[in-house]
């Protein structure tokens, strides 16, 4: 008997979701993290106790990577309304954390209150740029603006309408981007750091789209770079 099995296979990609791929990887993940506590909590030896916390930040990064990559092939978004000012003091407190050296200027647009989207989502997608200018720049100082651009709308031709996009520029003034690698951002795993994950501009390109925005660089090598999200103001109404 010989059966064609191309005729019964749905094709790999419809078979290969990655929630069951995560969840196959989370098993030896939790093995390998265990045992490396267990060494670190047993072993009094320096060098045996360094790798195992080596093992240790390894597995972290990899639940870290799995995590993101999991975010984006389920990202769905939650609209909400909130106050752009306490956003920003959000956005201002990550940001020492990790950076408690860096100054960021903000200028905002007097008119701007309330904003409906997806709070967390935005954060993160605007948190990933203000990281990238965190290490990418050279005085100690970056900065944000927030505006609506009279310039730009956001058009639905069919139903006749059309909405004025908020725009979110985060400017730094590091080496800036080459045309070469202008070309290759935004594309999954693309990093030119030592430890980056080449995640950060994927998530927020996905998360402004979702948003039915887009996302922009602009960038001059010697003098900085500016990234700038652009999103809609979406109507109240939307949230009843
Ligand atoms: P990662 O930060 O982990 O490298 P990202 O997706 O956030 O990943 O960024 C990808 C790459 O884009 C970076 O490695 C860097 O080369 C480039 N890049 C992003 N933002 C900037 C910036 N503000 N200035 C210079 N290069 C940048
Ligand atoms: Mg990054």
């Amino acid at each position: 008997l010989i059966i064609n099995v191309d005729e019964f296979r749905p094709n790999l990609e419809e078979l290969f979701d990655i929630s069951s791929f995560q969840h196959e990887m989370k098993n030896p993940l939790t093995v390998i993290d265990g045992t490396s506590q267990l060494i670190l909590a047993k072993s009094s030896d320096e060098y045996i106790r360094k790798c195992a916390g080596i093992i240790l930040n390894e597995t972290e990064r990899i639940k870290h990577i799995m995590q993101n990559i999991r975010m984006l092939s389920e990202m769905e978004i939650e609209y909400s309304e909130f106050n752009i000012l306490a956003f920003l003091e959000e956005l201002k407190d990550s940001l020492y954390v990790l950076f408690p050296d860096i100054k960021l200027s903000v200028q905002i647009e007097p008119s701007l209150e309330n904003i409906i989207a997806d709070r967390k989502k935005l954060f993160m997608a605007v948190n990933n740029l203000i990281k990238n200018a965190c290490e990418a720049q050279k005085t100690g100082q970056i900065s944000l603006y927030l505006s609506i651009d009279p310039t730009i709308k956001y058009i639905n031709k069919k139903e006749n309408w059309a909405l004025p996009m908020l725009k979110i520029s985060i400017i730094d003034n590091g080496p800036g981007i080459t045309e070469e690698i202008l070309n290759r951002l935004f594309t999954p795993f693309f990093s030119t750091k030592n430890r980056g994950t080449g995640l950060g501009l994927v998530i927020a390109k996905e998360i402004t789209e979702k948003h039915k925005g887009r996302i922009e660089v602009s960038s001059t090598p010697g003098t900085g770079t500016s990234f700038m999200i652009y999103i809609p103001m979406m109507p109240t109404d939307l949230l009843t």
